[in-house]
């Protein structure tokens, strides 16, 4: 099944995707994950999208587009795939179906992760994601036992520089003006279904999400 997890950055889609990966053995996608890799080891499309993640603005749709079409072809897509983070744009949507017509693949189901503004400026701002493996704490709400340190590999936690509050509030314009559109864009496909980012646990969401999968 081919899934694609629509929602503010900073709405969850994050978690949710590492769930259902797991759930669904479906490889997770997420462009972000791919720039910051980029970015840790110092590539030149790690030195490109920098420029752009720490502004809040996207990285232009050419390079992000030609990134994930060629990642679909891989040999762990063949099942299926769960994307987070793209499209972003209506025209990175168009791409991506563009490339599905050639390929004769689809989208399957998209999945809204929603939330209010006020919900995700609280989260990114306590967000502390694991330099080593990923894994993501919230200060808060998912404290990690011991204060700094991961749980999962004993990594330093540390805050995205993107968390920043002057950052998040631009990247919720960049939502907004940019990426909600695509909520339209799918309804009219009628594959659009939506989960509550914040309200309910873990496990409802999950449910939720199982009968989207299930239909
Ligand atoms: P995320 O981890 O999904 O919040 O992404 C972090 C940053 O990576 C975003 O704020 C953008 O600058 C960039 N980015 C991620 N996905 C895309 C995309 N599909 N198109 C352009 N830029 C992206």
């Amino acid at each position: 099944m081919n899934i694609i997890l629509l929602g503010a950055t900073g709405a969850g889609k994050g978690t949710i995707a590492l769930q259902m990966k797991d759930r669904y053995k479906l490889p997770h996608i997420s462009t972000g994950d791919i720039f910051r890799e980029n970015i840790k080891n110092n590539t030149e499309l790690g030195k490109l999208a920098k420029s752009y993640i720490d502004k809040g603005a996207l990285v232009p749709d050419d390079v992000t587009t030609n990134l994930i079409v060629d990642r679909l072809t891989h040999d762990d897509c063949k099942k299926g795939f769960i994307l987070d983070g793209f499209p972003r744009n209506n025209a990175q949507a168009k791409s991506l179906d563009e490339a599905f017509e050639k390929s004769g693949n689809k989208i399957d189901l998209v999945i809204l992760v929603d939330a209010t503004d006020e919900q995700i400026a609280d989260r990114l701002s306590g967000r502390r994601v694991c330099e080593n493996c990923g894994h993501i704490y919230h200060i808060v709400n998912i404290p990690p036992k011991v204060e700094g340190v991961c749980d999962k590999c004993g990594g330093k936690l540390i805050q995205r520089k993107d968390d920043s509050k002057e950052v998040i509030q631009d990247r919720l314009k960049t939502y907004h003006e940019i990426t909600k559109p695509l909520i339209d864009y799918y309804s009219k496909e009628n594959i659009l279904k939506s989960v509550p980012g914040f309200v309910g646990s873990q496990e409802e969401r999950l449910k939720m999400i199982d009968a989207m999968v299930n239909a």
